[in-house]
């Protein structure tokens, strides 16, 4: 039998050099990052990606990883919902793999920053003290553990007899995310138990709703949980959260918002932040800091507004992970009751170490900075002959047809042309949506590399290739 060696640098002074070398090509790729925008994936990168080949890893890097990234590193990019990444995950990144922290418990530091960065996101989110969170992979993940933590409000059973043949019924606006929809599938609420609540001027009929529960509770149905949208995906609308708060509490329901990029209005200027008044009125929030807090992927956060029933729906830990009074098997609380996950990466140390290399007050600057360009971009195409927006801009996205004056179906071939030749090309990244049929460009500004000539120049080459792709 062979032993094997550990897998550590046989020679240090070789593997520094190495290492060196990677830090100057990130740190090479973050300043020039304006000069580097995305590129098509060559048809030779699967081959090139075979395991197996050898040969000097950080030349492999430079040539083959990092030019082919997704474009949301760079300022013009306005597609989805993408975080841009920050800096500071360069340095979070080092730390955090020469400790290599499992979140699942314990007692190790990297416990008590997750905690730190959880208790910073539930004051500025205004939920109570007692509150509680876990970080998580994104809002979708997050979703789970909260629609989760509803369920067992709900029937306190369920953990250990399963739903039965009981019917839950969950509410929501028109905009809702679809991971609203699939985390109810998940946890076996189904989605055609997800009752869409019609909206007059963009918010949730308070009389639709409650007929709607009423018309569910005679045939049986328990009506369980509403959900809010603090920044629809789509346009970025905001639900009136107050209204829906004492929506809630008339009807007994769980009120969950997802607020996975817009909840971070709360530390934003007016007329942004009244947006998301009310969001501390929630049983549960869902939110993301790789999205509007710019920091790299993955991380979102579940917030329960109740301690005790985020335990409920999760607590559980058997024999071998048995607790202790003091040692690495201390420290209470642990994650693993918290959500999904036994063994948990160290999410919080690149929120701490964002937080602390910007400062609060940067971050603020950037979101409203983000809404003041997504005005200002709409404000453009109002002033523009043959452009016209599609929705009106109440956040930090704008949603924008090239030609307004052509039929509906000319205007999204259009469109949708032009997204993809700039997309291709590499002068700036817009995805599209439809508004009552017609495919649109949209811009979702979630960049803290956007400046104002960015949003000018990709307004003039979207001008240039109406010209050239537009019927005369
Ligand atoms: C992105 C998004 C989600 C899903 O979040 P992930 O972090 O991608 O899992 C849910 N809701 C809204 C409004 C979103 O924008």
């Amino acid at each position: 039998m062979t032993r094997g060696e550990d897998l550590d640098p046989k020679d240090w002074s070789a593997f520094r050099e190495e290492a060196r070398r990677m830090l100057e090509a990130a740190l090479d790729q973050l300043e020039e990052v304006r000069n580097r925008p995305w590129q098509p994936v060559p048809d030779d990168l699967p081959q090139r990606y075979r395991i197996g080949q050898g040969g000097d890893l950080v030349e492999r890097i430079e040539r083959d990883v990092l030019p082919h990234h997704g474009g949301n590193i760079h300022p013009r990019f306005w597609g989805w919902v993408q975080g841009t990444g920050l800096a500071s995950d360069l340095i979070a990144g080092m730390a955090g793999a020469v400790i290599n922290a499992n979140l699942g418990g314990r007692d190790h530091g990297a416990v008590y920053m997750e905690r730190a960065v959880i208790d910073w996101t539930r004051e500025r989110m205004g939920l109570p003290k007692g509150a509680s969170g876990v970080l998580t992979t994104g809002s979708s993940q997050a979703t789970v553990i909260a629609f989760q933590a509803a369920r067992v409000r709900a029937l306190p059973e369920v953990r250990k007899m399963g739903q039965g043949a009981v019917r839950l019924t969950a509410y929501a606006g028109a905009g809702v995310h679809n991971a609203t929809r699939k985390a109810l599938e998940l946890i076996g609420v189904g989605a055609d138990n997800l009752r869409q609540v019609p909206s007059q001027a963009g918010q949730m009929d308070p009389d639709a709703l409650s007929r709607i529960i009423a018309e569910d509770r005679s045939t049986g149905a328990v009506p369980f949980l509403l959900v809010g949208t603090a920044g629809s995906v789509d346009l970025g609308l905001f639900d009136n959260l107050n209204a829906l708060a004492d929506l809630a509490a008339e009807h007994g329901l769980w009120l969950h918002v997802d607020g996975a990029f817009g909840a971070w209005t709360r530390i934003a200027d007016d007329p942004w932040r009244s947006l998301s008044d009310g969001i501390g009125r929630a049983d549960s929030i869902a939110l993301d800091f790789h999205k509007w807090m710019y920091v790299g992927y993955d991380c979102g956060l579940a917030l329960i507004a109740d301690e005790a029933e985020h335990r409920a729906a999760f607590a559980a830990r058997p024999a071998y992970l048995e607790g202790a009074e003091s040692g690495l098997a201390g420290g209470d609380p642990w994650y693993c009751d918290y959500g999904i996950d036994l063994s948990r990466g160290n999410r919080a140390l690149k929120v701490w170490c964002a937080l602390e290399a910007c400062g609060e007050a940067a971050f603020a600057a950037a979101i409203s900075g983000n809404c003041a360009l997504a005005a200002l971009m709409g404000h453009e195409v109002e002033k523009h002959a043959a452009m016209a927006l599609g929705a009106q801009v109440v956040s930090n996205i704008c949603v924008f047809t090239a030609r307004a004056d052509l039929p509906a179906d000319a205007q999204s071939q259009l469109n949708l042309a032009i997204a993809q030749a700039l997309q291709v090309s590499g002068e700036a990244v817009f995805s599209t949506t439809r508004i009552n049929g017609t495919a649109m460009l949209r811009a979702a500004i979630t960049n803290h590399r956007t400046r104002e000539e960015d949003v000018l120049a990709a307004l003039a080459a979207v001008e240039r290739l109406a010209v050239e792709f537009g019927p005369r």
